[in-house]
């Protein structure tokens, strides 16, 4: 049987506007295929996991108090973090768990928490609490088979900056930054990304990239079997046609 290996990280911290869906959604995709989905849930202060032998490692989103909480733990994990992801685990990363992966985020009080250091990007939230980014999100993204619109939700004073290969251009919504034009971070084994919703729920080709992915990271044979998205989509394009007026 063929099988995924997942592991969620900080998910008692981490999980703002469904972001724990993404892994149910996952499960449900998998099951419908018969692979197997084995998730396990790493916590801060919890025994070090040997994070390299994951095919996905998952991280969600959280206000700045959490990040602030568990930020000398991820540190712990820095080296097992950058040998997971250059040997090939993928990362899953939605909005706090995106910034942290980055060189810091100075969060709106002006505390600087330190990030990962693992890509470029930094980021910053304004002064004022008010300015943050909130609502509905379209994107457009090239990594599925065809180009795809992706809709989620998104709620974040951090503004990112220096990110070289974001995941998608902006349609509708802020993205990285307020009238910034580009969405998250990409590179073939990390989906980096301001979107909730949970971010999965209306955008199958995304969560299929990454089971397909995983399935090759782990040795078997990635052809999946086509399953029935007819609600998703449905979901989707009335979301899209309610945001980008189609
Ligand atoms: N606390 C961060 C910010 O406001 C991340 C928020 C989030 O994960 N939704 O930018």
């Amino acid at each position: 049987m063929r099988k995924i290996k997942v592991l969620h990280m900080y998910a008692d911290m981490l999980d703002l506007y469904g972001d724990s869906g993404n892994m149910e959604i996952l499960e449900y995709r998998c099951k419908m295929r018969g692979i197997d989905f084995q998730r396990e849930k790493y916590s801060a202060g919890n025994d070090m996991p040997d994070l390299s032998s994951y095919d996905l490692i998952y991280i969600g989103g959280g206000a700045d108090l959490e990040q602030q909480h568990i930020s000398a733990d991820l540190m712990r994990c820095r080296e097992e973090m950058i040998k997971a992801y250059k040997s090939g685990s993928f990362l899953f990363l939605i909005c706090g768990g995106y910034q942290l992966m980055g060189k810091y985020y100075r969060d709106a009080d002006g505390n600087k928490i330190p990030g990962l250091g693992l890509f470029d990007y930094y980021t910053v939230a304004p002064d004022s609490r008010r300015m943050r980014c909130i609502g509905n999100i379209v994107i457009r993204t090239n990594i599925a088979e065809e180009p795809v619109n992706v809709v989620g939700f998104e709620n974040h004073g951090g503004q990112t900056h220096n990110v070289k290969t974001p995941l998608g251009e902006v349609l509708c919504g802020s993205g990285n930054r307020s009238g910034g034009k580009t969405e998250g971070y990409f590179e073939k084994n990390v989906i980096a990304t301001y979107l909730h919703g949970p971010m999965l729920s209306k955008n199958p080709e995304i969560a299929d990239y990454m089971i397909k992915y995983c399935l090759k990271h782990s040795g078997a044979e990635e052809e999946l079997t086509p399953i029935n998205d007819a609600l998703e989509k449905k979901c989707r394009s009335v979301m899209l046609k309610r945001l980008l007026k189609q």
